[in-house]
């Protein structure tokens, strides 16, 4: 009798740990992936978000846009940018110097030879481009950013 319930409280600390050590951190590195917010993504901003793509360099219409505002992430909407740290690069895709706190998380990229720090959202995952040291200002930063990750919203629009 003692046995069992030993042998019970065995397998239930054994599953208790296995459920700690594995499937918890799984289920965190799963909170962390791409998840599709917008269902409205059009293929190429799926390409860029989900498998790392780039935009053609001088595509984008928000290479020019100067209003006051926020730039947001096109799938789930978190604000990302302010107008502020906006700058012209002359890259041909839209740069900040900046990005607000915690808005992204970065990993190295070594691909095409290169090594790069790319950038994710933070809420959702999907990539939005890489950042680079040679910005102009303090910072020192220039996030070289896809415009078709990116929602424009002016401070004045009501
Ligand atoms: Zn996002």
């Amino acid at each position: 009798m003692k046995t069992n319930l030993n042998k019970r409280s065995f397998v239930k600390f054994f599953t208790v740990t296995i459920f700690t050590f594995f499937l918890v951190p799984f289920e965190l590195a799963k909170a962390l992936t791409k998840k599709v917010v917008n269902k409205n993504l059009t293929k190429k901003q799926k390409e860029i978000m989900f498998d790392e793509g780039t935009e053609r360099a001088f595509t984008s219409d928000l290479i020019n846009e100067e209003r006051e505002g926020f730039y947001h992430c096109a799938n789930c909407g978190a604000k990302l940018f302010a107008s502020t740290a906006k700058f012209e690069s002359g890259t041909g895709w839209p740069s900040f110097t900046e990005a607000l706190p915690g808005a992204f998380k970065t990993k190295v990229d070594y691909s095409f030879g290169m090594k790069r720090i790319e950038y994710h959202c933070a809420s959702c995952g999907v990539h939005h481009g890489h950042v680079f040291a040679d910005g102009p200002s303090e910072t020192g930063k220039r996030f070289c950013n896809n415009g078709l990750c990116l929602i424009f919203k002016p401070t004045n629009s009501n």
